[in-house]
């Protein structure tokens, strides 16, 4: 049989017409209006920074909006909801002031399928609280300490593209363990910091239909942001994150008549 030439074509499958991934990049817009060393990195907010990151790095694999707290229903209507496959999260002074009408809606959402990508301080929203179920609560110490993030799950999307054993930030809040969550799904990023802890930096959760990631670098005041090896991870859970497979039916029903008969 040598140098038969076998035809796998018919093995390949017709390439997908895929739909661009519709990204809503969620900031609270706070610090960035009053604290000059936050406007030093941020001028026009975390999330404009975050989503120009995402359109440069998926191209017309997605597409970007924006939304912020002041915004009518925290730019979070349920027209948005319904058109976000991927919802990213940054906040931290005002979780409390999200009304609860949203979170139940972007809750469900969530089971539904929605992707979503909670960043640093985001841990304590209400939302992730509430699909994690416990407090979500760690230690911290904001002295610009240096953070280095161990790769310890190198097969996974979320670390698609980064080359090395590890990188790390010259610059970053540390947030350390034990952080109050439940066992994630997977671990895929473990930090350590120049003062000694070590934190669970990057993981995944499935609740329902929807798939979850924290990602815990993105202190306001570091340009974390602007780093390329961050700016790969989140467009790397964008598309890891983003809803596949067949329609959710996660509502109880009773069947009262059978599929097929009893006997
Ligand atoms: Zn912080």
């Amino acid at each position: 049989m040598a140098g038969r030439v076998v035809d796998l074509s018919i093995y390949l499958e017709h390439p997908a017409v895929a739909q661009p991934i519709r990204i809503t990049v969620w900031n609270e817009f706070i610090h960035e209006k009053t604290k000059p060393e936050v406007q030093r990195h941020y001028p026009d907010g975390l999330h404009r920074t975050i989503a120009d990151a995402l359109v440069r790095q998926l191209g017309d694999q997605a597409t970007v909006r924006t939304a912020t707290l002041d915004e009518p229903e925290h730019g979070l209507s349920a027209a948005v909801h319904a058109a976000t496959d991927v919802l990213f999260w940054w906040g931290h002074a005002a979780h409390e002031r999200i009304s609860d009408a949203v979170v139940d809606r972007l809750h469900r959402r969530v089971l539904e399928g929605m992707g979503l990508v909670v960043l640093h301080s985001g841990h304590e929203s209400k939302l992730f609280r509430r699909l994690m179920g416990t407090s979500c609560m760690l230690r911290w110490r904001d002295a610009g300490e240096r953070e280095r993030l161990w790769i310890i799950d190198p097969g996974h999307p979320l670390v698609e593209g980064l080359a090395g054993e590890c990188f790390e930030l010259p610059q970053s809040e540390m947030y350390g363990e034990q952080f109050d969550i439940p066992a994630p799904d997977e671990l895929v990023l473990v930090s350590w910091f120049a003062g000694g802890e070590v934190f669970r930096s990057g993981s995944t959760f499935r609740r329902g239909k929807g798939k979850i990631v924290y990602f815990s670098p993105g202190h306001e005041t570091c340009p974390i942001y602007h780093d390329p090896n961050v700016q790969r991870i989140l467009a790397n859970a964008a598309r890891w994150a983003a809803p596949t497979g067949s329609p959710y039916h996660g509502q109880g029903r009773q069947i009262s008549a059978p599929l097929s008969p009893l006997q």
